[in-house]
């Protein structure tokens, strides 16, 4: 049986390509703001990760998001998004912009 292409991502913590609308884009804007961005279109740099904070951790941990962003993620930054993630949206379906 074949399925329709779903757009694959990689998460920074597990390392596991998951649908990438089951992951959290976290972005790091021009200006150095770590956030998540709901929208997929934020500007800056870009990392996938699962909606755990275990993977935000994991993430943050080894430096994957570091890497990612090439640039330092700092505790209070790691707080941050670990504070927010439980508080995030359910992911929107596919249909329909906006
Ligand atoms: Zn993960």
């Amino acid at each position: 049986m074949k399925q329709r292409k779903i757009p694959m991502r990689m998460c920074v913590g597990c390392r596991e390509m998951k649908p990438k609308r089951e992951l959290l884009r976290v972005v790091r804007s021009p200006e150095g703001e770590i956030s998540f961005d709901l929208t997929g279109r934020k500007p800056g740099r870009g990392a996938y990760v699962c909606r755990s904070v275990e993977c935000l951790n994991q993430a943050i941990k080894k430096k994957q998001l570091e890497r990612a962003f090439s640039a330092p993620v700092s505790e209070s930054v790691r707080e941050s998004l670990a504070s927010q993630m439980p508080q995030l949206p359910p992911p929107a379906e596919e249909n329909g912009d906006e």
